[in-house]
């Protein structure tokens, strides 16, 4: 039986603060692996989002010098629109000897309502929330919450200065810094 903490999100572009709380929570609860799981067309999302095997890519480059990392690619292989509810119900019918723990940043806390079948969702994984400047970790939810020291960066953030053409080395790691150079996304120049 393995511990095995799961980070959804749309790693676009993958960047420090998702590492930091990856393996902040891997630490304090004492997980075995974390499952970085890309998602194929977020739900939330309506701007277009850079392609999936770009993501794909960049992911496995973040995460590559982690042994306790792995990424997983379900929701990408998966047709249609990426529910948390699909990926945690195929997880636990493929792994029904594990526990798995669903780590989410403050705003994803937040957002939680509005999740699809989020009644049912709370109660087929454990959920962990992390700290996200800006937001709370208040929640009517069954949400473990872990103060974490609050990193102030995000994708969006990554993305504007790339367009803007400003600085981005230290916010993620130096490959996948180099894979947006050498493939030019994100209006790199
Ligand atoms: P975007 O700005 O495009 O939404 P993002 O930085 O929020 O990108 P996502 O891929 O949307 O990254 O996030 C995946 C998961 O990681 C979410 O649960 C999100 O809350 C969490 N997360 C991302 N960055 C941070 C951060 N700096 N601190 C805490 N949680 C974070
Ligand atoms: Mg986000």
């Amino acid at each position: 039986m393995k511990k095995i903490g799961i980070l959804g999100g749309t790693f676009n572009p993958p960047h420090i603060g998702h590492l930091w709380i990856a393996e902040e929570v891997r630490i304090r609860k004492q997980l075995d692996e974390i499952w970085f799981i890309p998602t194929r067309t977020p739900p939330h999302k309506d701007t277009s989002v850079l392609e999936a095997s770009h993501r794909l890519r960049m992911l496995r480059l973040a995460v590559r010098d982690n042994p306790h990392f792995h990424v997983n690619a379900l929701e990408l292989e998966r047709e249609g629109k990426s529910y948390t509810y699909d990926t945690v119900r195929d997880l636990t019918s493929s792994y029904p000897e594990d526990d798995l723990y669903f780590i989410i940043g403050g705003d994803m806390v937040e957002y939680l309502p509005k999740w699809y079948r989020v009644d049912e969702l709370v109660h087929m994984v454990r959920f962990i929330g992390v700290s996200r400047p800006g937001y709370t970790l208040e929640t009517v939810y069954p949400v473990e919450c872990l103060e974490i020291h609050p990193l102030d960066i995000s994708s969006t953030f990554i993305r504007n200065r790339l367009e803007d053409g400003e600085l981005i080395r230290y916010l993620l790691p130096d490959d996948v810094m180099n894979y947006i150079k050498e493939n030019q996304i994100y209006g790199y120049r």
